[in-house]
């Protein structure tokens, strides 16, 4: 089958390779490479991921919070993010929000003020 060679299935695969000490061949992703996938489900509410139950990098969301989203965040570390924290106020809905995690609000897609967005240094 043709969808045998797709890299994700192989990767899949590889994952559950085991040694002859019964352990992962591979345990992850390496460190360059490391992507989030994000799969929409529209049951999951706004502005909340749900892993998925076998591969680690590999996230649920509805499909509103994967547009609002700003893909790069998953990428970095964990550590040290709270420099970044910037939280401001929806002009519509009122929700708080992490200006480091968002390109516009998971709730209700309104897109934040330039001036908000101004003096944050964040990529793209
Ligand atoms: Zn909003």
């Amino acid at each position: 089958m043709q969808d045998n060679f797709n890299p994700n299935k192989i990767f899949a695969r590889m994952l559950e390779l085991t040694n002859a000490g019964n352990l992962p061949l591979v345990d992850k992703v390496p460190e360059v490479e490391a992507k989030v996938s994000l799969l929409p489900d529209a049951t999951i509410s706004p502005a909340k991921f749900k892993k998925h139950p076998q591969f680690e990098r590999v996230w649920y969301a509805h499909p509103q919070t994967i547009r609002a989203v700003r893909p790069d965040v998953f990428v970095l570390g964990e550590e040290g993010m709270e420099d970044f924290i910037k939280v401001v106020e929806c002009e519509k809905c009122r929700a708080e929000l992490d200006l480091q995690f968002w390109k516009h609000c998971p709730y209700c897609e309104t897109f934040f003020a330039k001036e908000l967005l101004s003096n944050i240094n964040l990529k793209s």
